[in-house]
């Protein structure tokens, strides 16, 4: 229980951490766009944040009441739009930095939106379907009054997905007495869901890889590419780098890490993989993710979790790109580092930012009541995420900042001028 209770600490205090330096750099941005201090109090924390108590019968006739959270960062561009996670240890701080996050991702790739996010603290991989069905189901009663199709538009998360998204997507319908497909997005086809929007995440990451990978003068066939993390964004990443003729060397989960310098085997990953993106169990883990992150390679690509590289092991880093698919993977000070040294680092609020743009076409396609084919959604996919990288890389050069920053700048300048017009500043 000691060590239970001490992980949770240590995971509020990184959580506390994260949303601290995420204020940080919203802070350099607007001082280097020339916005006073008070764009800056509207920015730094969410205008609404919700915590609800959800009491859920288990199988076994027992009651367990979780804690669930939504927040909502800003909503000056428009309705909030964010993922809602179910992990054991969401917590407060966490979901409020990555409700922010969501605001800038919005920003960056130009949707009409503000940024939400949602958690709720459980471990999905020891729940029923049913009991997952009731905690979702309970879960959107909860927020209800606060979400709406106008509002706040959730999505699917860390061990969150479509089926999840279903029962909530019904649960608000029943509640509203209308069938609300533009309540929630990344649903089942069947169910308004956008073709696209499963491996949208992992295509948006790919052509910030495409694109990076020009700007280095780096041939993706051939070039050697390391994925931290074997979940929606990783597996899917690893799926598309192997038949973009890349070399995949080396991947992980949270168990461990596999590596082969002539490429590891990704179809026969995929396929022994579990859904919670578990696979290095089946194998002698070949090395740490430690290890991991130091091989030599052309691209390295955190997919996993935040703070995994930092002032200690950033100067082991060898690859000269780094695309970050997971939420705040590198530290402000490791960011420094490996600009310094070359390194083209590509930012989680733009390399991430796929699947909220398809979400946006899902949510677009539901409106209309017209749907898209599959070429579609990827050739419009292709084209923001092609401008918003061409986008943020300009302002860094022009700004003489790390892509990081200028991406901040990106959203945050969107985020004022919408408060701005409004009135509200
Ligand atoms: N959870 C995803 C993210 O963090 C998707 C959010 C959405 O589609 O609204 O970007």
């Amino acid at each position: 229980m000691g060590i239970v209770k001490d992980i949770q600490a240590d995971k509020e205090k990184e959580s506390l951490n994260l949303f601290k330096s995420t204020q940080t750099i919203i802070k350099e941005a607007l001082n280097k766009l020339g916005y006073s201090e008070e764009f800056f109090e509207l920015l730094k924390e969410p205008i609404r944040m919700l915590t609800v108590r959800i009491p859920i019968q288990m199988d076994d006739g027992s009651v367990k009441v979780f804690t669930g959270y939504r927040s909502q960062h800003n909503d000056a561009v428009g309705p909030t739009k964010g993922g809602v996670r179910f992990h054991p240890e969401v917590n407060e701080d966490e979901v409020k930095a990555l409700s922010i996050w969501m605001s800038l991702k919005c920003g960056i790739v130009n949707l009409p939106y503000g940024g939400g996010k949602g958690g709720i603290i459980c471990d999905p991989r020891e729940m029923s379907l049913k009991e997952l069905e009731r905690l979702s189901r309970g879960y959107v009663r909860a927020v209800s009054q606060i979400v709406g199709p106008t509002k706040d538009i959730p999505a699917p998360d860390v061990f969150t997905n479509s089926q999840i998204m279903a029962w909530m997507m019904d649960e608000y319908s029943r509640l509203r007495e209308f069938d609300s497909p533009g309540f929630i997005t990344g649903k089942p086809l069947v169910l308004g869901g956008s073709h696209g929007r499963e491996t949208a995440t992992a295509r948006g990451v790919t052509i910030c890889i495409e694109e990076a990978a020009k700007k280095k003068g780096i041939t993706l066939a051939g070039a050697r590419v390391v994925i931290q993390g074997f979940g929606n964004a990783g597996s899917f990443l690893a799926k598309f780098m192997h038949d973009a003729g890349a070399k995949v060397i080396g991947i992980s989960d949270a168990y461990g890490a596999l590596y082969d310098a002539d490429g590891l085997d990704i179809d026969y990953l995929l396929d022994r993989r579990d859904s919670f993106g578990t696979v290095t169990t089946l194998f002698n883990s070949t090395i740490t993710n430690k290890e991991l992150l130091a091989l030599d390679c052309d691209i390295l690509v955190p997919a996993a979790i935040s703070n995994q590289i930092t002032a200690e092991n950033a100067h082991q880093i060898k690859a000269s790109i780094v695309v970050e698919a997971a939420n705040g993977p590198t530290t402000i000070e490791a960011t420094k580092i490996l600009t310094e040294r070359g390194v083209l680092l590509v930012p989680d609020v733009l390399a991430s930012a796929g699947g909220v743009t398809v979400s946006y076409f899902e949510w677009v396609q539901n409106n209309q009541g017209y749907y898209w084919s599959e070429e579609e959604v990827t050739e419009r996919l292709q084209k923001v995420m092609v401008d918003s990288f061409e986008n943020t890389f300009q302002t860094a050069l022009v700004h003489n900042v790390d892509m990081r920053l200028a991406a901040y700048m990106i959203g945050s300048r969107k985020m004022a001028e919408a408060s701005r017009f409004r009135g509200w500043i």
